[in-house]
């Protein structure tokens, strides 16, 4: 853990982390400033434990901020270089980026839309998705973006709670290659929906659609709309979006943010993460269907009037070099993925990327999930050649930006592959035992939030209740993440995966990430999941699952007990599994992550629950295959 990689870029200002230390809020207070305000507020932080409301009477305007401020400036400048799966691309600059969102916002005000009201957007992953979330936070509308990967009960689980009027679609969205059928889906969704009053079709993949009376075209409405829209001005409090979270632990949660806090944390956080400029090309593969894409591909770039690039199909697709000729071909500076996407380029080998130009490329960061020290090496190495400083990011959809994360833009520091390093400035964060007391340096515990941050969530939608008792009340006063930790002797955090997660084998406990990390570390291995299941004996013992680079062909016995050796002497006897298992892929959430839940439901030959976030479900059938194969095998051997 103590291996030391890289300085990053920024000159240290110590001041400013003083100043953070000593009065967080006045220091928020100077961030606040850099965003245009229509008036000033009249009180930086009104903290009514839980609830926190931060720059109280002012007045802003999100879509203010992400457009109006750059005409003068920017107009010309590409906000969007847009490439669709299919190979179509298009640039949208600043100028008509503003000229759509301005007639659309009319649009939604002529369809009835008023301040307040909820506004459902399915759409895939092209231009219309930040120009329809932007004329709703033109007008006071709340949107709600459901990823438009879900199936047609996913989505009207989320409309029933938000109870949306309008509804922003596509006909069909293209996923490697084939057309997925989003306004089928939308119509199977509403079915009984009588509160829907519109809903409005872009015309994306020309496939046929059924149009009833609800349904208006997007570009009928847009065509003779008048194309100036003035911003309202908004409560600093006034309620942006609801964004559901991705359901790694359980049944999604109506994540509820605010105006002036979330932008003043986006706008910093981006700044002091991604050291933006200019003249940068910023990258981020997260889909707009959650947090990171809301904070880090629609508010945080287009506040600092940035050009990014916005791929909207999968990864690997048409092949495995997709994303690879992406970044040479717009000369992309900055790029943002996930553990699980760059787990899979991995898998492909170094080949793949070696054949490509990524010179342009001076700063890297990850996101979502604990990221295994092998795996940021390996984008170290391969993809940043040794020069990039790799920015491992810890927030989650209701941290609404970045907590935890170097930053190369404000400051100097030594990275360690697979630490998040330290809290941002203005955020105190800490790790604490069961109780709530602080525990000493290199001793896990849970990772909580001390004070209110700019950018914490209002509370979840609909439900006060809910939001207290979910993250204010396992300790008094202190916000529970949900994540297990540690910090070390330095001060960096490591995050270990989710606190319900944590394998606890007789009388120890071991973070998930900690043994899968040491597991992925064996050279012919790409990913791996741990989770415990019941033990008479012992208590609980834990299985782990585990997917083999391709190509690798290889005595499984071998494997196992060199993977075993590993375990031994990198974290200790204890952490041995009972059994691993090789299987050829885990189950993940749609937005990526490792379902543990589900690997410990069929460990436990339990009933699997709510699947409706899994990315692929013939990834659980085969997780169960594997895993029942594998118990007909152990019980033939002991016949
Ligand atoms: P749900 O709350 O419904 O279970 P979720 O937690 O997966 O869903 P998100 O808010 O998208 O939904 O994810 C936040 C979580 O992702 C964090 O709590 C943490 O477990 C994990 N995470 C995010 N970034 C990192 C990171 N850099 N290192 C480690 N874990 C991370
Ligand atoms: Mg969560």
């Amino acid at each position: 853990m103590s291996e030391t990689y890289y300085i990053g870029l920024g000159k240290n200002d110590s001041n400013l982390r003083k100043k953070a230390d000593s009065d967080f809020a006045s220091f928020w207070n100077e961030q606040a400033k850099k965003l245009t305000w229509f008036s000033p507020w009249h009180q930086t932080l009104e903290w009514k434990y839980p609830f926190a409301k931060w720059f109280v009477g002012g007045k802003i305007n999100a879509s203010y901020n992400a457009l109006d401020v750059h005409q003068k400036t920017r107009a010309n400048k590409p906000a969007i270089l847009w490439e669709g799966e299919n190979r179509e691309s298009r640039i949208i600059t600043y100028g008509e980026m503003f000229t759509q969102v301005q007639k659309l916002s009319n649009v939604l005000k002529s369809l009835g839309v008023q301040k307040g009201d909820r506004v459902t957007i399915y759409l895939p992953m092209i231009p219309e998705l930040p120009i329809a979330m932007l004329a709703c936070a033109r007008i006071g509308a709340i949107h709600t973006v459901v990823f438009s990967g879900f199936s047609s009960t996913s989505i009207r689980d989320r409309i029933m709670d938000s109870k949306s009027k309008i509804i922003i679609t596509a006909d069909g969205g293209y996923r490697r290659g084939n057309v997925v059928k989003l306004k089928e889906v939308i119509d199977d969704a509403i079915k009984d929906c009588d509160f829907i009053q519109h809903v409005i079709v872009v015309e994306r993949a020309k496939n046929a659609i059924t149009m009833n009376s609800t349904d208006k075209l997007w570009s009928d409405l847009m065509k003779d709309v008048p194309d100036s829209c003035y911003a309202e001005r908004l409560d600093s409090t006034h309620p942006l979006y609801i964004l559901y979270t991705s359901g790694t632990t359980g049944k999604p949660k109506g994540v509820l943010h605010g105006t002036g806090g979330y932008l003043t944390h986006l706008h910093s956080t981006f700044k002091w993460a991604f050291d933006i400029k200019d003249s940068d090309i910023f990258f981020c593969t997260a889909d707009i269907g959650w947090v990171t894409g809301h904070s880090y591909v629609v508010y945080a770039p287009l506040l600092h009037g940035a050009t990014q690039v916005i791929y909207e199909g999968a990864p690997d697709y048409p092949d495995a070099s997709r994303m690879w000729s992406i970044l040479q071909k717009h000369h992309v500076t900055i790029f943002y993925t996930t553990p699980t996407a760059l787990r899979m380029f991995m898998k492909f080998g170094d080949d793949i990327p070696n054949s490509f130009d990524l010179s342009s490329l001076r700063l890297l960061g990850t996101v979502g999930e604990p990221i295994n020290p092998e795996v940021w090496k390996w984008y170290f190495k391969t993809i940043g050649k040794e020069k990039c400083p790799i920015i491992d990011t810890w927030w989650q959809t209701e941290t609404g930006g970045m907590i935890i994360s170097p930053l190369p833009g404000l400051e100097t520091i030594r990275l360690k592959p697979g630490s998040g390093t330290r809290p941002i400035p203005g955020v105190d964060v800490a790790v604490v035992d069961d109780i709530g007391n602080i525990v000493p340096p290199n001793t896990k515990g849970y990772l909580v939030i001390k004070n209110p941050w700019p950018g914490m969530l209002l509370t979840l939608w609909n439900d006060d209740a809910k939001y207290s008792s979910v993250y204010w009340s396992k300790y008094k006063n202190f916000y529970y993440s949900g994540d297990y930790a540690l910090k070390d002797d330095d001060g960096y955090f490591w995050l270990l995966g989710r606190a319900d997660d944590v394998l606890k084998v007789a009388g120890h406990r071991i973070g998930t990430a900690e043994l899968e990390s040491c597991i992925v570390s064996h050279k012919d291995v790409a990913e791996a999941a741990a989770c415990g299941i019941p033990d008479d004996v012992k208590g609980e013992v834990i299985i782990a699952f585990v997917v083999l680079k391709h190509g690798i062909i290889k005595d499984v016995n071998i494997l196992e007990n060199e993977i075993v050796d590993k375990i031994r002497s990198n974290i200790g006897a204890i952490a041995t599994p009972k059994q691993i298992y090789f299987v050829s892929k885990l189950p993940k959430t749609r937005s990526g992550k490792i379902m543990r839940r589900l690997l410990k439901s069929i460990g436990n030959n339990e009933q699997i629950g709510d699947v409706t976030t899994l990315e692929d479900g013939t990834a659980v059938t085969e997780v169960k295959a594997a895993f029942d194969e594998i118990q007909k095998s152990i019980r033939d051997k002991s016949k």
